[in-house]
């Protein structure tokens, strides 16, 4: 379902099942936007809104993006990403057009989710210093989002680091009235994220407990670089055993080629 917008795109198959620890969380936004996208008519019954904004906030890398590709990915929803000061810097001038556009594209195309990354960025509390230009995106997504029609079948799902930040206005009734914490995961959350990133590795005698014992303060996207490092340290191990220009590496050596407790200490 490739779009002709460079920001549209459906993600690249990502399930809740990558998603490490946060099982409440995932919980929660299958509530609230899995389930109006799936089954308006349950809303519709109801007589309510199903909601149109959803805030993720917590620190940096601990999944806040991933949460929201694997939703569109689950549901087969078209996913469009805007980065908040993007959307400022990269369309200067265009940037409410832009916005208009996506928004339009997003209810044709229906069921469609609207990322937005960093959204404090655009969003400062008003009173402290904003651009001209910033105001006006603010406003324009604001009426944008009062303006959906397609109950349940467009949402909206914005990330920050600071959610005491943003602009109250986005957070009344009808915008990014449901907010999740995406917390810094504890040892099992860790633990469960060194497994999904471990998954496809060849790894021996490496104790994924030990490793989660050790990393307190570690979000996810450092447990995921953690063991990338690990496995350029495994390869690192056999390169000078091997002849680039050959055509084929010898079976012997990539027997060789595991992953150990060592190369994670490293
Ligand atoms: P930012 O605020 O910096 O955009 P974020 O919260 O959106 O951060 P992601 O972009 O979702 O973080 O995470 C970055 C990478 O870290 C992911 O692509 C993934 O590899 C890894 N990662 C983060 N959190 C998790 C998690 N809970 N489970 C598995 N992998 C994770």
């Amino acid at each position: 379902k490739e779009k002709s917008a460079e920001e549209i795109r459906v993600p690249e198959g990502i399930s809740y099942e990558d998603i490490g620890g946060l099982k409440r969380e995932i919980q929660l936004v299958r509530e609230m936007i899995e389930l109006p996208l799936r089954h308006p008519e349950l809303f519709q019954k109801l007589g309510i809104e199903p909601p149109k904004g959803v805030l993720l906030h917590g620190p940096p890398g601990t999944g806040k993006t991933l949460i929201a590709k694997a939703v569109a990915s689950e549901t087969d929803a078209n996913f469009i990403t805007i980065s908040g000061p993007e959307i400022v810097s990269k369309y200067y001038g265009e940037s409410e057009q832009k916005l208009r556009e996506i928004f339009e594209e997003a209810e044709k195309e229906a069921p469609s989710i609207i990322f937005i990354d960093e959204i404090d960025s655009i969003a400062p509390k008003r009173g402290e210093v904003t651009g001209e230009l910033e105001r006006r995106v603010v406003a324009q997504l604001l009426s944008l989002m009062d303006g959906l029609k397609s109950r349940g079948e467009v949402v909206v799902i914005a990330a920050t680091n600071r959610p005491n930040s943003i602009d109250e206005a986005l957070r009344r009734g009808g915008r990014f009235d449901r907010e999740i914490e995406i917390g810094i995961p504890d040892r099992n959350g860790r633990k469960q994220i060194l497994l999904i990133h471990t998954r496809g590795m060849p790894i021996q005698d490496v104790s994924l407990s030990e490793i989660a014992d050790v990393t307190h303060g570690f979000v996810g996207a450092d447990l995921a670089s953690l063991c990338k490092e690990a496995a350029m340290h495994a390869l690192r191990r056999i390169t000078p055993e091997i002849d680039i220009e050959e055509e084929e590496i010898p079976q012997e050596i990539l027997d060789k080629l595991v992953v150990t407790k060592d190369d994670f200490k490293e």
